[in-house]
């Protein structure tokens, strides 16, 4: 188990970093603060995917307004869901699978976005980064929210040593306390998008600079 204190630390500190940057909210968590509902949380997910956070908040806003509930997407036909949510990446893919989804929560779950992982997980194009974040943020259960930006950093930081993000969260299970779950995603999706990014992190900025293996990092700035 990590030491509770080192990982205060790490979210107070990250936190600080990012605030010096002026980063903002990742748009899916923006989306969240204004309501919790499950609903906005899995579109604007679905969305999301392989899209910059400007397109997801424009297109996921512009979907909402034409379809403000579960029933009315479930009614609309997919090239108008596509329509809405385009430029977002995949926008033709992802509009059929809204329109799935919308008919099968409305069909088999009397119009309520599930609350169990695995029934998410069944639904189309939903994996687990979509699942956990429906969870968390919709109905404040206690997930482990593991998208490239978590996996890559928490490998980064030494926390865990895996190759995928599903083995990244099943880690993460045994050695974070609980009550680091659902913020952590959020912290790391922004700190990742800013400081410790893909390609070549400013560790220069982060104030784990020193402490961090680095596991995997070929060039930094
Ligand atoms: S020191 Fe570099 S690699 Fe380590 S967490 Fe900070 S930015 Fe990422």
């Amino acid at each position: 188990m990590l030491d509770e204190k080192y990982i205060d630390t790490i979210f107070t500190s990250f936190s600080a970093a990012l605030a010096e940057q002026g980063a903002p909210l990742p748009s899916v968590s923006q989306i969240a603060e204004e309501d919790n509902d499950p609903y906005r949380i899995l579109v604007s997910t679905l969305i999301s995917l392989r899209t910059k956070d400007e397109v997801t908040l424009s297109a996921s806003l512009r979907l909402f307004s034409i379809a403000p509930d579960i029933e009315t997407l479930a009614s609309l036909d997919e090239n108008t869901i596509a329509d809405a949510i385009r430029p977002a990446g995949f926008f033709r893919r992802k509009g059929s699978q809204l329109n799935k989804i919308a008919q099968i929560i409305v069909n088999e779950h009397n119009g309520k976005v599930p609350c169990e992982m695995e029934t998410l997980l069944s639904l189309p194009g939903v994996g687990i980064k979509t699942a956990s974040l429906v969870l968390n943020l919709g109905y404040g259960i206690d997930a482990i929210c593991v998208d490239c930006h978590v996996h890559e950093i928490v490998n980064r930081l030494g926390w865990v040593k895996t190759k995928s993000a599903e083995e990244t969260e099943k880690e993460l299970r045994k050695i974070l306390p609980q009550r680091f779950w659902i913020s952590l995603n959020e912290l790391l999706v922004r700190y990742g998008q800013k400081i410790c990014t893909p390609v070549s992190p400013f560790c220069s900025l982060c104030p784990e600079n020193r402490r961090c293996p680095k596991n995997g990092v070929q060039r930094e700035r």
